[in-house]
């Protein structure tokens, strides 16, 4: 009789694949909230060995996605979203060149203008501002607004701006002479 319980206890038949399993192939009963397992005689409750679990689970998972497409397509762009907000704030929140605060101009700057040799290696958009979080939010970046981002870009790596406010002072400078 001890024996067999001891059998009972090694090896135990998959309801999914109908093999039988030694039971460390097959998920363990979680007891009371907060205890997982026992140690010694733990007891193996899932009717199914580890392997069919799984893929019943993935199965299912794929099953979710598909029929929740809306569901899962906003959890991701939240969660895109705060990862933006968090980069933007971590770099002062507005426009380094024009003081812009509305975080809908913003965007993210390559300081040296090296954006496009890096992107295989950084990503863009989303993907950019979850490399620069996992980075630990490097020095090369700034955030700058979508005017003067895109000026610096067709202005030689300068923000017009800046080519502008030099100008007005070298003006300022020549017609005001002290
Ligand atoms: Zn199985
Ligand atoms: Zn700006
Ligand atoms: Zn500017």
């Amino acid at each position: 009789m001890k024996n067999k319980t001891k059998f009972q206890k090694l090896f135990k038949a998959c309801k999914a694949c109908k093999h039988s399993k030694p039971t460390v192939e097959f998920y363990g009963q979680r007891c009371a909230a907060g205890k997982r397992g026992y140690k010694s005689d733990r007891i193996y409750t899932s009717s199914e060995c580890k392997i069919c679990f799984r893929a019943r689970t993935r199965r299912n998972g794929t099953a979710y996605r598909r029929n929740n497409r809306d569901k899962c397509r906003k959890g991701v762009a939240r969660a895109n979203r705060r990862v933006r907000e968090e980069v933007i704030s971590k770099y002062g929140n507005l426009c380094r060149c024009c003081g812009e605060t509305n975080s809908l101009f913003l965007s993210i700057d390559h300081i040296n203008n090296d954006g496009a040799s890096r992107r295989d290696e950084q990503g863009t958009g989303w993907g950019l501002c979850y490399w620069i979080k996992r980075n630990n939010y490097p020095d090369d970046f700034q955030i700058l607004c979508m005017n003067c981002n895109t000026g610096k870009a067709r202005n030689k790596g300068v923000c017009p701006h800046v080519t502008r406010i030099s100008q007005i002072d070298q003006v300022q400078q020549v017609s005001t002479p002290s």
